[in-house]
C-alpha cells in the first residue's frame, strides 16, 4: 500500500494552548504522532513510502474562506517560535469584511483557541491536504485500489466557514470535491471525536454520503454536533448518519455501530470511500479513548475492505505516540489482509 506525506517533520509544532487559562503543558497533537506511524509502518514490507505532489493553491482555497487569512497569518510571523492566536471572536453576520484576511481580525475564522497559526503552519496544512489529494488522484486513476495519506494538521474539524481543534484544511472534504467530478463519495469517520467539519461541508450535497461513529458529543468535543438526529439537509436529506457512542463502548458495541454506517454506504453505492481514520478511539488516548485495544484495529480495516471500493484513507486523531503507529499499522493490515483474501 502507497503511504503518501510530505513535511511530516517538526515544521508544525504548538507550543501553547489555551484552554481553561493558558497552558504549556504537553500539547498532544506533536510531530511525534508521525514519527511513531512511520516507524510502525516502515517495519512492514506492505508500505511504500512515496512523497505527495503538488496542487494548485485553488483547489484548496475554493473550499476554504479562510484560505488567504491562514496563508497571510504564517507569512506575517518572525520567526518559527511565534505562535498567533486571535483573542476577537465576533460570531457570525460581524461585518468585518475589508479586513477578514488579516491576522488581528481571524477570530471570525476558527472556533477556538487550541489551533494556533505558527509560521510554517500554512505551508504543513497546505502539504497535509496536498497528500489527500495525490491519493486521491490515484484512486481516481485506478493506479491504486487503496492508499493512506499520512496527514497532518488532521483536517475534520475545519468546515466550509470556520476551522479549529487542531485542523486547518478539511482533507477529506478537499479529496472529495477533487473526485466528485468522477463519481459519488462516501465518507466514514471513524475519530473519537465527530467529523463536524467533513459533515458540514457536505450535508445539503447529495452526491457525498457523510458519516461518523464516535463518542457522544453530549460529554464531549466537538458538543455542538454529531447527534443522531443530524441526517442530511434539503435535497441531501438520509445522506448524513451518525453513530455516538458512550465513552466506556468497547469493540462489539463499536463494530455494530460501524456495520449500521456500512450498510448505509453499501446502499448509497458510491463510487469512492475516503475513511477519516482517527485513533483517538483505543483506550489509553490522552485525549479520547474509547474501550479499543491496539489488537481490535485489523477487524475494524477488514470491516472497510469488504466494501470493496476504490479506497483513500486519512489520518486523523490520534494521540497516545507509544500506540499509534501499532494501531494504524494494524488497521491498514487487517485492510489490506481481507482485501487480499477477497480476490
Ligand atoms: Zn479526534
Amino acid at each position: 500500500m502507497k503511504v503518501i506525506e510530505k513535511y511530516n517533520d517538526s515544521l508544525h509544532n504548538p507550543f501553547w494552548k489555551y484552554q481553561l487559562g493558558p497552558e504549556t503543558y504537553e500539547v498532544k497533537d506533536t510531530p511525534l504522532r508521525v514519527a511513531s506511524i512511520k516507524e510502525a509502518l516502515g517495519e512492514s514490507t506492505d508500505f511504500e513510502f512515496v512523497t505527495a505532489q503538488h496542487y494548485p493553491e485553488r483547489l484548496i482555497s475554493r473550499l476554504h474562506p479562510y484560505h488567504d487569512y491562514i496563508r497571510n497569518t504564517s507569512a506575517s510571523l518572525a520567526n518559527d517560535e511565534e505562535e498567533f492566536y486571535p483573542d476577537l471572536f465576533p460570531g457570525e453576520g460581524a461585518g468585518l469584511k475589508k479586513k477578514v484576511h488579516e491576522p488581528l481580525w481571524g477570530g471570525i475564522w476558527c472556533t477556538d483557541a487550541v489551533t494556533p497559526i505558527k509560521k510554517r503552519t500554512y505551508e504543513v496544512a497546505r502539504a497535509s491536504a496536498e497528500s489527500a489529494l495525490t491519493g486521491a488522484e490515484m484512486i481516481r486513476e485506478g493506479t491504486e485500489r487503496c492508499v493512506y495519506a499520512l496527514c497532518r494538521p488532521s483536517g475534520h474539524h475545519a468546515g466550509p466557514r470556520v476551522f479549529g481543534g487542531y485542523c486547518y484544511f478539511n482533507n477529506a472534504a478537499v479529496a472529495a470535491e477533487f473526485l466528485l467530478p468522477s463519481g459519488t463519495v462516501a465518507i466514514v469517520d471513524i475519530d473519537y471525536h465527530h467529523g463536524n467539519g467533513t459533515q458540514e461541508f457536505f450535508e445539503e450535497v447529495k452526491s457525498v454520503f457523510t458519516s461518523s461513529v464516535h463518542c457522544d458529543p453530549s460529554s464531549e468535543y466537538p458538543y455542538f454536533w454529531g447527534y443522531a438526529e443530524e441526517t442530511g439537509k434539503g435535497q441531501a436529506a438520509g445522506t448524513n448518519h451518525n453513530e455516538p457512542l458512550p465513552k466506556g463502548a468497547g469493540k462489539r458495541e463499536y463494530l455494530a455501530s460501524l456495520d449500521r454506517i456500512l450498510a448505509k454506504v453499501r446502499d448509497f453505492k458510491p463510487s469512492y470511500l475516503i475513511i477519516s481514520a482517527g485513533f483517538d478511539t483505543h483506550r489509553d488516548d490522552p485525549i479520547g479513548g474509547l474501550g479499543l485495544d491496539t489488537a481490535d484495529y485489523p477487524e475494524i480495516g477488514a470491516a472497510f475492505a469488504a466494501l470493496d471500493l476504490p479506497t483513500l484513507i486519512l489520518q486523523e486523531g490520534g494521540y497516545n505516540t507509544s500506540t499509534l503507529g501499532e494501531c494504524v499499522r494494524n488497521f491498514l493490515t487487517g485492510f489490506l489482509d481481507a482485501h487480499r483474501n477477497s480476490r
